[in-house]
């Protein structure tokens, strides 16, 4: 009998990539919430032992590996971090536990272990004695490698293996592995955690990629091979659309190419309000095949190059020359608009294979960006050569990330001072007068912003990081998500703290987290004074379309009314209803 045709059936999550697309789904990588108990029958009792034996055997390869990596990369004391994992894949007590419950309970190995495991691990971590504390969790780390290999389940699935076009369906992807995602086979995304500003987010918006995340148990409840529709304005994705559906997407598919067209006529027109007031509206990149889509979409230079997305998804890190050779080009191709290159960012929500670095409880909280670069002075010096030889090829600013205090930056200057004496003693040619800035990204640095602008050229507001710092709600989290408010008034009031300070002191602001992209909350920030804007190259245009429909004094009136309103969500829907009365062409959406 034929099985009957499935129903339409609709989920929604946050739309974080514009753009619909159908596809078939891909699976990739399910939540592994439960390890099934298996009663195995006697005649496979010895094989399973055996499939255990295999998987102990694979991890310390694969553990051996990585620590041969960073040895290489790091030095022996980092790599040292990896013995305690070794040692406990060889302790016999614990591996003859195993075997032991597979011969006489006659359990599957996945299961045998992970009781054994988690027995040991909940052990450690109730002993009064912090070094064994963190001994669970390097257990607890093991016992998750192990259970990958028993599962066969790949941590970084290749997806260059990815033939047929697909809409991919991960638990999560890493903002590694969108990186790689390739536009002509990958027609969209979903996963089932995330939030708005995540690294991964921008990487899709970046890559014009749509994509919905934070939609719970996509990954438990799709199927690999069951038809999709993806809804990247609403984040909706609809499984087995039925006609009807398909006719209304393909309605709006075609206001949104219509729009675009409309955009395009723009491409080459400034940033400038009605009553006159430029803004410089410029992009955000990964790497230098976004030179392209800078251009084309009309952005004046770049305002944030994300230089951490160099030394993802490789097999060391790229050294001076390299890095020079990309920046230099990068320059070259934009000039004479700004470039602004921004000093490494890993840590966080984006790390590099070959830096593998221990497990920290807060990553965002922890060893990132400038605090990971002042701990290398030669990575971090490499990469300063690197910028200051790329600054005579075309107009190059540098900015830090993640600065809370002034020692940081004094401490980043020295080097950079190092660095020119080194490339003078070289004749090694460098811009003398390069701009450098920070990035206010951190509500300390906003707090102590006047001390900050007298020693820097210009401020760039981190949106994505001030608002999950200054908050306290994690950017990747979909559960608090709904706390995560651009609006709020605190944020609003950093924001013009640093403005003023900024000003006061004859630097210049921009801002290039995610809300400078978005056209509802783009003229919030220019009426708050703001000089700069830097987004996604993907959603310059509409950016630039409403600046070019608006009036400054209009934009002030409702940034006033921002300052002085309590409410985050009053805030947002004066400016969704400014936005939406001055530009009804962006605003579109519903089917
Ligand atoms: C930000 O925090 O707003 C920002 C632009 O930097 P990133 O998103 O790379 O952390
Ligand atoms: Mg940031």
């Amino acid at each position: 009998m034929p099985t009957p045709p499935k129903g339409e059936k609709a989920f929604r999550g946050i739309a974080v990539s514009a753009g619909i697309c159908r596809g078939k789904i891909l699976v990739l990588h399910r939540a592994r919430h439960v390890i099934a108990k298996r009663d195995l029958p006697p005649n496979e009792i010895e094989a399973e032992v055996g499939r255990f034996e295999k998987a102990l055997v694979q991890t310390r390869q694969q553990i051996s590996e990585v620590q041969r990596r960073v040895v290489e990369n790091m030095g022996t004391q980092e790599g040292d971090i990896f013995e305690a994992h070794l040692l406990m894949l060889e302790d016999r007590m614990l591996v003859d536990e195993v075997i032991r419950s597979i011969r006489e309970q006659g359990a599957n190995a996945e299961h045998a272990f992970h009781a054994v495991s988690e027995r040991y691990a909940a052990a450690l971590a109730a002993v009064d004695d912090e070094y064994l504390r963190e001994r669970a969790d390097d257990m607890r780390d093991l016992t998750a490698r192990v259970l990958d290999n028993l599962l066969d389940v790949r941590d970084q699935f290749d997806l260059r293996h990815i033939s047929e076009p697909c809409i991919l369906v991960s638990h999560d992807l890493s903002a590694s592995m969108t990186a790689q995602l390739d536009k002509k086979v990958v027609l969209g995304f979903v996963t089932d955690i995330g939030g708005k500003t995540s690294h991964t987010a921008i990487i899709a918006r970046s890559l014009g990629i749509p994509a919905v995340v934070g939609l719970k148990t996509a990954s438990e409840e799709f199927d690999t091979g069951d038809y999709a529709l993806l809804d990247g304005y609403n984040g909706t994705v609809i499984v087995n659309p039925t006609d009807q559906t398909l006719f209304e997407y393909g309605q709006l598919s075609q206001l949104k190419a219509s729009l675009e067209e409309k955009l395009h006529e723009i491409q080459g027109q400034p940033a400038v309000t009605l009553d006159g007031k430029r803004i410089h509206l410029s992009a955000n990149i990964e790497d230098q095949n976004d030179i392209e889509a800078v251009l084309q979409h009309g952005a004046e230079g770049v305002g944030l190059f994300r230089t951490e997305f160099l030394f993802i998804n490789r097999e060391s890190a790229p050294g001076e020359e390299d890095q020079y050779q990309v920046y230099r080009r990068v320059a070259a191709a934009l000039k004479p608009h700004p470039v602004i290159i921004r000093t490494l960012d890993l840590g966080g929500d984006k790390f590099a294979s070959h830096l593998q670095l221990a497990q920290e409880m807060n990553p965002f909280l922890g060893w990132r960006a400038i605090r990971f670069c002042l701990a290398q002075p030669e990575l971090f010096c490499a990469q300063l050569r690197a910028i200051l030889r790329a600054s005579v090829e075309g107009n190059v600013k540098m900015m830090y990330p993640m600065i809370s205090g002034l020692d940081e930056l004094n401490q980043a200057a020295a080097l950079v001072e190092q660095c020119k004496a080194e490339l003078r003693s070289k004749n090694i040619p460098f811009d003398e007068a390069m701009d450098i800035g920070a990035m206010i990204e951190i509500p300390s640095a906003a707090l102590i912003a006047d001390t900050l602008a007298r020693r820097v050229k210009f401020f760039s507001i981190g949106s994505n990081d001030l608002i999950q710092y200054t908050l306290a709600a994690d950017r990747t989290n979909e559960k608090v998500s709904h706390l995560y408010e651009p609006t709020h008034p605190a944020i609003l009031r950093l924001i013009k703290m640093t403005v003023d300070a900024a000003h006061k002191h004859g630097a210049w602001v921009g801002v290039c987290g995610e809300i400078a992209g978005d056209p509802i909350l783009a003229p919030l920030l220019i009426g708050l004074g703001v000089d700069e804007l830097s987004a996604a190259p993907t959603v310059v245009p509409q950016v630039k379309y409403i600046l070019r429909r608006l009036r400054l004094t209009e934009a002030q009136a409702l940034a006033e009314f921002a300052l002085q309103c309590e409410s985050p969500s009053e805030i947002y829907s004066r400016c969704q209803k400014f936005a939406r009365e001055t530009a009804p062409g962006l605003f579109e959406n519903k089917t």
